[in-house]
């Protein structure tokens, strides 16, 4: 069994427990609420818990009060993770080295960080060996920022034809990071490039490649930063980290 290192006493957790359970709802009731203000359907807007460097006793916490999709931005998380917490979808955000494809294949139930062609065959290979179409984001580089992974927003047509031809992938839609430093401005213009990317891509019609398998629903963007913004532009998606469970500790 694996036993954090530091586990608070009982009345020092319960009240650590309240606090997740209360900015939890807090944050929900946010995102609804900037859904109708941008003139959406709440209903259209998924909140994830982003459960990175967090305790299983807190991420219980969470979904306890409701959350029914965590992220995680390492594949070991999730795999350690899982049996050890209430049933929840997991969602594998963080960069993925081609070498762990076969064990994300395996558990995560969808890879929004998907990066690469080769880690798209990758993929679709290790899902083939185990009888499992995987759904996967792909991830966009929308600020063309050195420092961060996913597909330059010019090459990500071109990049999404050949995957979706792959027979063990199926693409949801795209998932985006806009650069940390950015301002509203800035960052919601990221956004609204998503935005307009995502309805180019939706709307192309690719020979011999079936909607069906391909239902692009979902664009993942906003953080606890930019959040409203975010879904002003036109996320489905928000993935919500430090709102929920306060500052990480990477200890
Ligand atoms: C950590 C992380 C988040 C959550 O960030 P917060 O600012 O804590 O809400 C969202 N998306 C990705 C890809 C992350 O790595």
């Amino acid at each position: 069994m694996d036993c954090p290192k530091t586990m608070p006493e009982t009345a020092e957790r319960r009240k650590q427990g309240a606090a997740v359970r209360e900015r939890f709802v807090r944050v929900r009731e946010d995102v609804a609420e900037a859904a109708l203000r941008a003139g959406r359907n709440p209903a259209q807007v998924r909140l994830m818990a982003v459960t990175k460097t967090v305790d299983e006793w807190l991420i219980r916490e969470a979904v306890e009060a409701g959350t029914d999709l965590l992220g995680e931005n390492k594949v070991q998380e999730i795999q350690r993770k899982r049996g050890n917490l209430p049933p929840a979808e997991m969602h594998l955000i963080g960069h993925l080295q081609r070498n762990k494809a076969a064990k994300a294949a395996e558990c995560a139930d969808m890879i929004q960080s998907l990066d690469s062609v080769a880690l798209a065959r990758e993929l679709s290979a290790a899902g083939g060996k185990l009888g499992r179409t995987i759904p996967v984001l792909l991830e966009v580089n929308i600020g063309r920022d050195e420092a961060k992974f996913g597909f330059p927003p010019e090459q990500t047509a071109a990049a999404l034809e050949e995957i979706m031809r792959l027979p063990c992938l199926s693409v949801r839609g795209l998932m985006t990071v806009p650069p940390f430093l950015a301002d509203e401005r800035q960052t919601r213009a990221f956004f609204s490039q998503m935005m307009q990317l995502f309805i180019d891509i939706r709307d192309k019609t690719l020979d011999n490649i079936s909607k069906e398998a391909h239902a692009m629903e979902v664009l993942s963007m906003g953080m606890s930063g930019d959040y409203p913004w975010a879904i002003a532009e036109g996320s489905t998606l928000v993935r919500v980290g430090t709102a929920i469970f306060g500052m990480r500790d990477y200890r």
